[in-house]
C-alpha cells in the first residue's frame, strides 16, 4: 500500500496550473514563489505546517469561481483562507494544492439601517461589521475575541462564537444568506435575505462545514439595536468551584446574563503581565459578568448577581463604572489566549464544551490529568455555556510537544465522556478529525461524509479536515513523522 498524501493530479506540471490560474486571476495575483507561500503554512494551530503549492489572492467573486473551476479542471485541492486565526487546524494547506485568500475581497458592501442587516464580502473583519453598522446604532452581536482580525468568511465556515453568544447565539443565528462558490466553481446563493426559504436549510448546512462545502464570497448578516444599558463587573472567587455555582445559580435564578467569562490563576496571572487590566492577581478564579437590556430590567437583575456572588465568598467585586472600566475588564479577557504566550513558549489551545453543571468536575480532571503529564494548564472559558478553553503550556524546545499535544486530545475526549462536544466554536479542522468517533457513530460519519460528497464528489475542497479519513488517519500532515503502520513494517512509503 502505498502513503503517497498528495491527492491531486500531480502529473500535471506546475507550468500548466500556473497558467490555468494567472488567466484565471491577474498573474501577479498567483503566488508560487515557495518563500513566499511559506507565510501561509498554517493557520492558529501553528504546530501544523504545510506549504501549499500555490497561493492564489483573487479580487472578487468572479475570480474566486474562475480559480475554483481551474482546480476542478486540474483536479487540483484547494483550501480558503481568511486571517488564518483559525485555531484547529481548517485553513492548513494541503502540500500539492492550492490556498484561495479572500483577504482582498475586503468591502462592506451595504449597511441597512431599516432592514437592520449588512451585505459583506468575506474578508471584512468581525470588528468591521460593528464599526460599520455604529453609525445608526446597531452592531454585529457574534464577538470571537480574535474580532479585530478575524473575517467573517471564517466566522461563517467555523460557525464562531464569542462572550456574548450565551445570550445572542453563534454566527449560524446571524447570517441571513451566503453566496457561494461550489467545488465545481459555480455560484449559488443558500438562504435568502429576509431569513425565510422553502425547502431545507442549506445555509445551516454551510454554517460550521469549516470550508469543506466551497468558498462563501458574500454574507448578509442581521444587526441588533445596540442595548439601552449594559453593566459589567469582575468578581474574585476562592475556588473555581465556587465561581462555578455563581454562574449555575445566576442561570437559576432565571437572568440570562450577555456574558459570563471564568478565568483561573494562570490565565489571570498572563492577561494582567499583558495588558494590566486590573484583575487580581494570584486568585484562584475571577468571573466577568455581564448583563445588558432594559435599563430598569438590567438594575436589579445586576442587584441579584452581585448578591449570588457575595453569597459565594466573593473576595472582590469590581463594578465598571465608565465604559472605559468596562473596555479595560474585556481588554484582559480578550488578550488572555495571545497573553498566555508570556508565561509559556507554546501552548495549544483546546475547545470543548460540558454540561454546565459539570464544569467544576471537570476542571478538578484537567488539573489532575496536567499534574500527571507534567505540563501546566491555564483555563479561560465561557462559563456561561459551558465552552471550556484549557490553554496546555510546553515547550516544544524541552521536547514537550507530544506529550502536550497527548493531553489536549485527551481533554476534547473527557468533554464528550462528560456529556459535551469535542468543539465549542474552534471547529474540528485538522486536529479533532481523528477523535470524531468518540463523538459520533460510523453511521453519523458515513452520512456528514455523504452530503460533502454531494456538494463536492471529487473530495478537493478542504480535504483532510474534520473527517477522519481512516487509512491515513495516524499521519500527520507537517513534519514528517513514520505512520505507525510503516513503522511496523506492513506498509512502506513510496
Ligand atoms: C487569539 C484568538 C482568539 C480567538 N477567540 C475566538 C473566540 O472567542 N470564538 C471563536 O469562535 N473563535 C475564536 N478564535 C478562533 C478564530 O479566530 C475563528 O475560528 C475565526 O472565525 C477564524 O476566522 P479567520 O478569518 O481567521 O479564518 P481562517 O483561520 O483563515 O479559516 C478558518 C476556516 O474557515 C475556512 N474559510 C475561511 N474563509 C472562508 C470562506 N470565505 N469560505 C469558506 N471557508 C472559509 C478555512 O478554510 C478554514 O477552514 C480565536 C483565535 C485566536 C487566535
Amino acid at each position: 500500500m502505498s502513503l503517497d498524501s498528495t491527492i491531486s493530479d500531480s502529473t500535471i506540471s506546475d507550468s500548466v496550473i500556473l497558467g490555468a490560474f494567472a488567466s484565471a486571476l491577474d498573474p501577479a495575483d498567483v503566488i508560487s514563489d515557495p518563500v513566499r507561500c511559506r507565510s501561509y503554512e498554517c493557520d492558529g494551530l501553528t504546530g501544523y505546517r504545510v506549504v501549499p503549492r500555490l497561493v492564489l489572492l483573487p479580487r472578487n467573486a468572479e475570480q474566486v469561481a474562475a480559480a475554483v473551476r481551474v482546480c476542478h479542471e486540474h483536479g487540483v485541492p484547494f483550501v480558503a483562507r481568511g486571517a488564518g486565526t483559525g485555531l484547529s487546524g481548517g485553513a492548513l494547506p494541503v502540500a500539492d494544492g492550492v490556498v484561495i485568500s479572500l483577504a482582498r475581497l475586503k468591502r462592506v458592501l451595504e449597511v441597512d439601517p431599516v432592514d437592520r442587516r449588512a451585505v459583506l464580502e468575506p474578508g471584512v473583519t468581525n470588528l468591521e461589521i460593528t464599526a460599520a453598522a455604529a453609525p445608526y446604532g446597531l452592531y454585529y452581536a457574534p464577538d470571537p475575541s480574535s474580532q479585530q482580525v478575524c473575517t467573517i468568511g471564517g466566522n461563517v465556515a467555523e460557525n464562531s462564537g464569542g462572550a456574548h453568544c450565551l445570550k445572542y447565539g453563534f454566527t449560524t443565528n446571524h447570517v441571513l444568506s451566503c453566496e457561494v462558490v461550489l467545488p465545481d466553481g459555480s455560484l449559488v446563493t443558500l438562504g435568502s435575505d429576509t431569513g425565510e426559504q422553502a425547502g431545507p436549510d442549506l445555509r445551516g448546512v454551510f454554517l460550521g462545514s469549516e470550508g469543506t462545502l466551497g468558498i462563501t464570497t458574500k454574507i448578509t448578516v442581521r444587526l441588533l439595536r445596540a442595548p439601552e444599558s449594559v453593566r459589567t463587573l469582575l468578581a474574585d472567587f476562592p475556588s473555581i468551584s465556587a465561581a462555578g455555582d455563581v454562574v449555575s445559580d445566576i442561570v437559576a435564578a432565571g437572568i440570562v446574563p450577555a456574558a459570563v467569562e471564568m478565568m483561573d490563576t494562570l490565565a489571570i496571572e498572563a492577561a494582567e503581565e499583558a495588558v494590566h487590566a486590573g484583575y487580581t492577581v494570584g486568585v484562584p478564579a475571577a468571573l466577568v459578568v455581564e448583563l445588558d437590556g432594559p435599563a430598569e430590567e438590567c438594575e436589579i437583575q445586576f442587584e441579584q448577581v452581585k448578591q449570588i456572588c457575595d453569597r459565594h465568598g466573593c473576595t472582590r467585586l469590581h463594578i465598571a463604572g465608565s465604559p472605559e472600566e468596562r473596555a479595560a475588564i474585556w481588554r484582559g479577557r480578550k488578550a488572555a489566549f495571545a497573553a498566555v504566550g508570556r508565561i509559556s513558549p507554546d501552548y495549544f489551545v483546546q475547545d470543548g464544551v460540558v454540561p454546565r453543571t459539570r464544569l467544576a468536575e471537570v476542571l478538578d480532571r484537567i488539573a489532575a490529568m496536567g499534574e500527571d503529564a507534567g505540563l501546566r494548564v491555564a483555563n479561560v472559558f465561557h462559563a456561561g455555556d459551558g465552552n471550556l478553553h484549557p490553554l496546555v503550556l510546553y515547550s516544544a524546545a524541552a521536547g514537550e510537544t507530544e506529550r502536550a499535544e497527548e493531553l489536549s486530545g485527551k481533554i476534547a475526549e473527557l468533554c464528550v465522556e462528560l456529556g459535551g462536544s469535542l468543539s465549542g466554536e474552534h471547529g474540528i479542522g485538522t486536529d479533532k478529525a481523528c477523535s470524531m468517533p468518540k463523538m459520533f457513530g460510523a453511521d453519523d460519519l458515513a452520512v456528514m461524509g455523504r452530503v460533502r460528497s454531494s456538494f463536492d464528489p471529487r473530495g478537493l475542497c478542504n480535504p483532510g479536515k474534520v473527517l477522519p479519513t481512516p487509512r491515513l488517519c495516524g499521519e500527520r500532515p507537517g513534519k514528517y513523522r513514520p505512520h505507525p503502520l510503516e513503522e511496523s513494517g506492513a506498509i512502506e512509503r513510496l
